[in-house]
């Protein structure tokens, strides 16, 4: 970090005292993050009151190095994991941002897990499957002895149409100016706020997925490899809040993975072809559909899922999810051959 903000500053007083207008030196940005090591930092995260830490920084004045105390904010979850046994923090980096210097530190945990061809062996393997979707953010089956033992469906807790609402007054006011006025305060708060809601969204929901994991000890955590959905059609607003439908599950997919592994749990992705599609009892190809005022509507947004050939009938992302166990063992003629495990 000296040598960055020492270097920044031989050139920023070169570039002054040479007078020209153009090639103003850059300050450190993104691409060149000065890594923080030891004797340039300290954290002070220790306090009793965690809200009350800060940062301490040897920054250079122009004349003379100094250290500065700077307040930090961290999330609750950094905190956790200061004070769990076995969490390394590493170097911090310093992130410099346009209005705000944010400090990174890598946590890292060693962990001793089984390979998935190993444990794929056990016959009294249990694999925990999650279908991830947009009203209910996930639906978790356990499975053991080809028999679904558990199931848990995890709400959005009425994000999706909140979220949608929001969205609504950003695209409308994006509508109005033409294009998004740069540094419009509201329209940041409002993205900030919609932000903050996904990444709590996602916690909670990679917490309940774990939370099912550590009941079945020794257990093979399955996802979907993540579809890239375009977010085409419909409104502005509709567009924006399928992006954040879709950033959202790729959250809740990374950190679930990252908290199951943090405790010993593996994870695997399966091939998602067919899940949403086929019978997760025989196999065959069915169809989706909705009650409306009593009557059977079929399309392909429908809650509802029922077979063709065996007139199975059940909620269409409890289906998709036990499907996510038959695509893992591939017990089915729709599964694909090739699996990546990872
Ligand atoms: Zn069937």
């Amino acid at each position: 970090m000296i040598g960055k903000a020492r270097g920044y500053l031989t050139t920023l007083r070169k570039w002054q005292r040479s007078g020209k207008k153009k090639g103003k030196p850059a300050i450190p940005t993104a691409s060149n993050h000065p890594t923080l090591y030891a004797g340039t930092f300290t954290l002070e995260l220790d306090a009793l009151d965690l809200r009350k830490s800060f940062i301490r920084l040897k920054v250079y004045t122009g004349s003379e190095w100094v250290w500065v105390h700077y307040p930090t904010l961290y999330n609750r979850y950094f905190g956790r994991r200061r004070v769990e046994p076995g969490w390394e923090t590493e170097s911090p980096k310093l992130i410099l941002g346009k209005q705000s210097a944010t400090i990174h530190c890598l946590q890292s945990k060693t962990i001793t897990a089984k390979k998935i061809v190993e444990s794929k062996r056990d016959p009294d393997l249990v694999t925990v499957a999650v279908d991830l979707n947009v009203k209910q953010l996930a639906v978790i089956t356990v499975r053991q002895h080809g028999v679904i033992k558990e199931t848990r469906f995890v709400s959005d807790q009425g994000l999706d149409q909140h979220r949608y609402q929001h969205l609504g007054r950003v695209a409308k006011k994006q509508g109005q100016s033409g294009r998004a006025v740069k540094g419009e305060r509201s329209n940041q708060q409002l993205w900030a706020h919609v932000r903050q809601q996904n990444v709590d969204s996602a916690h909670q929901t990679a917490r309940a997925i774990v939370e099912v994991c550590e009941t079945y000890p020794g257990c093979v955590l399955v996802f979907e490899r993540l579809r890239k959905i375009k977010a085409s059609g419909g409104s502005k607003s509709k567009r924006l809040n399928r992006k954040q439908a879709n950033q959202l599950k790729g959250k809740i997919n990374q950190l679930a993975k990252e908290k199951a592994y943090a405790i010993g749990v593996v994870s695997v992705e399966v091939n998602p072809h067919g899940t949403s599609q086929y019978c997760a009892r025989c196999g065959c190809k069915g169809v989706r559909f909705t009650y409306q005022a009593g009557q059977r509507v079929t399309g392909k947004g429908g809650k509802l899922f029922a077979c063709s050939a065996c007139h199975y009938e059940c909620h269409a992302d409890f289906n998709a999810s036990v499907n996510v166990h038959h695509s893992f063992f591939r017990e089915f003629h729709w599964q694909p051959r090739a699996q990546k495990s990872g």
